[in-house]
């Protein structure tokens, strides 16, 4: 279980996060719903370790990975990414950028277990090309199944699934929500997209400036959103 407890980050005068607390269980989706600089990707970095808090912690299963400042290391906090940009190294191949977050076993368990992460998301066929010969949707999937491959005990993707078709996104958030419960993951996703949010959720938190305003089952936020702008935030399926 990973615990957020009223974390803080200040940038100048604005209060990008505002204590925020969050519960994460293994298995389960958390999804954070919010308009564009509300702090949802600041929010997943601090999570990562990619970013200093000013106040607040973030523990796994009682063990302190913060107390506002970094303690552990991000390639030590057994999470799983997929960022906005979604980069991929692009001088390794694609096998080699699923390997690459695999630290342990021997070379050719490490090459098995990639092979299968890429046969999940339909690509195994492409092992041996690199990135600037795949499209943007199929780098997409290359990057999830990057962030899988590890078994991560903490999954973060924020807007992991955008700028796809329908039915590709689809397909992927049905990928990603198997093996988040396969391998069970504690997941938190950000996404734009309110249907995509009820979709996959078992929670879901509304975030504005910095706040998380209201958290509860999809259902609960539809049928008793809090305020006009939590409605406006659950209306808005683009
Ligand atoms: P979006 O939906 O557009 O991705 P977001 O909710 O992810 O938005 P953040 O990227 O977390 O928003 O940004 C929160 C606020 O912090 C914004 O006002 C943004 O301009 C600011 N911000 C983000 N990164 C930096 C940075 N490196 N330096 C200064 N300000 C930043
Ligand atoms: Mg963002």
């Amino acid at each position: 279980v990973m615990q957020i407890s009223g974390l803080t980050k200040t940038r100048g005068t604005r209060r990008v996060l505002d204590a925020v607390n969050l519960e994460l269980q293994p298995g389960r989706v958390t999804a954070i719903l919010g308009p564009s600089g509300a702090g949802k990707s600041t929010l997943l970095r601090a999570i990562a370790g990619l970013e200093d808090c000013d106040a607040g912690t973030i523990s796994v299963s009682g063990e302190a990975l913060t107390n506002g400042r970094a303690l552990v290391r991000p390639e030590h906090r057994n999470i799983g990414m997929v960022f906005q940009d979604f980069s991929l190294f692009p001088h390794l191949s694609i096998i080699e950028n699923v390997m690459f977050g695999l630290r342990t076993g021997s070379a050719a368990s490490r090459k098995d277990r990639a092979i299968e992460m890429l046969a999940q998301v339909q690509l195994d066929s492409r092992a041996n090309d690199y990135p600037h010969m795949l499209s943007g949707g199929e780098q997409q999937r290359v990057a999830l199944a990057r962030a899988l491959a590890p078994a991560p005990s903490t999954v973060l993707l924020d807007e992991a699934f955008s700028g796809l078709d329908k039915s590709l996104r689809a397909k992927l958030r049905d990928i990603a929500l198997q093996a988040i419960a396969a391998q069970g993951a504690a997941a938190l996703m950000v996404t734009h997209d309110a249907e995509e949010a009820m979709y996959m959720a078992d929670t879901l938190a509304l975030m504005i400036d910095g706040r998380i305003v209201q958290s509860g089952t999809p259902a609960e936020l539809y049928l008793r959103p809090v305020s006009a702008a939590a409605a406006g935030l659950l209306g808005d399926v683009n």
